[in-house]
């Protein structure tokens, strides 16, 4: 995890602007756009329905800081969603944003509705999941028993903003006070496990080796973390891709999710209830062409398009345009661990 030469990699992303797509130009009239980032504030609430609330932040040109930092760089530009399931005073809160003020906004909302008791469900370790986490010290954070043990070995660098992703640092970083494995299901009102909302929370290797989705089966929705982004994923555990690939085929045959909601992603699909199981193929066929790509030649000049074209000209995803900065990134990475050197 704390590989300098990803760090390196990292930086070098956020440092410079990536420039010269003459041939993602030639394609650009055929794929689907996202509207562009706007220049005002963002922040919005979404209610998805009677029980459950998106909270979305960012896609605009705010920053917090000048200098490439990974809340601005790798976080709110790209555009960051939470969610809360609530009932009665209780919510269960989806990951907690980038920042204190974000978690804090996400907090006296629920608040202001009501909500006294909350129990944080962590997708994955990333900053960008765990930051607010200081929000909720009072409260249940629960996470897989391998994100435990992934903050723990880095809690001495995320407090000191030196893992892979940089500044700024978290700190104190907030560990979760319970762990499942596997699996494990919570309920939000009803007795006894009869009546009120099932939560139901699956790990999953796609993105982070120690990532959770979260199944609301009566509303058939998958809260997808990271496991999905739209317009492509963030990679970091490359050498993990073939399984990540593997992994989202299996989750898109799990029969008791029809739309799915993802914490990176496009607000206008998000308010409109969602992506459909074509995210999921989406995701995976980036993966794969990136892996078969990284032997072929020029892989670390070709656009994004050439490795998510279908899915972008069906709509399955939409261009937003920061997220090409994300496939230059992933080229590099993947190209290290499968490229022809
Ligand atoms: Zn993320």
């Amino acid at each position: 995890m704390g590989d300098h030469g990803r760090n390196v990699a990292v930086m070098a992303l956020l440092v410079f602007a990536i420039g010269g797509y003459a041939s993602a130009e030639a394609h650009q009239d055929r794929i689907c756009l996202a509207d562009p980032p706007v220049d005002v504030p963002t922040r919005q609430v979404i209610p998805i329905n009677d029980h459950l609330i998106a909270f979305y932040d960012g896609r605009n040109t705010l920053r917090l800081s000048p200098e490439p930092n990974w809340v601005d760089d790798a976080a709110n530009k790209l555009g960051v969603a939470t969610y809360a399931i609530h009932h009665g005073d209780e919510a269960i809160v989806f990951d907690t944003f980038p920042t204190i003020d974000q978690a804090q906004w996400q907090r006296s909302t629920l608040e202001g509705m009501g909500i006294t008791h909350f129990t944080v469900v962590t997708s994955h370790w990333h900053n960008d999941h765990i930051a607010g986490n200081e929000v909720y010290q009072d409260s249940e954070i629960v996470m897989t028993a391998r994100g435990l043990q992934l903050m723990t070995d880095l809690k001495a660098d995320l407090e000191a903003g030196t893992t892979l992703f940089g500044p700024p640092a978290i700190n104190p970083v907030i560990l979760p006070t319970q762990t499942f494995e596997g699996s494990m299901v919570l309920h939000l009102g009803g007795i006894g496990g009869i009546g009120g909302i099932r939560v139901e929370l699956r790990q999953i290797n796609i993105h982070s080796p120690d990532e959770t989705v979260i199944v609301l089966p009566a509303d058939r929705l998958l809260l997808s973390g990271d496991t999905t982004e739209d317009t492509e994923t963030f990679m970091v555990e490359y050498a993990d891709l073939k399984i990540h690939a593997e992994n989202l085929r299996k989750m898109k045959r799990w029969t008791d999710f029809d739309r799915i909601l993802p914490n990176h992603g496009d607000p206008e699909r998000i308010a409109a209830g969602g992506y459909d199981k074509s995210f999921i193929t989406a995701t995976a066929d980036y993966i794969e062409s990136m892996v078969a790509g990284a032997r072929k030649r020029d892989f670390l000049g070709a656009p994004l398009e050439d490795f998510a074209g279908k899915a972008l000209r069906r709509c399955d995803v939409r261009l937003f345009e920061p997220y090409r900065e994300v496939h230059e990134f992933n080229k590099a990475g993947v190209f290290s661990v499968w490229g022809v050197k």
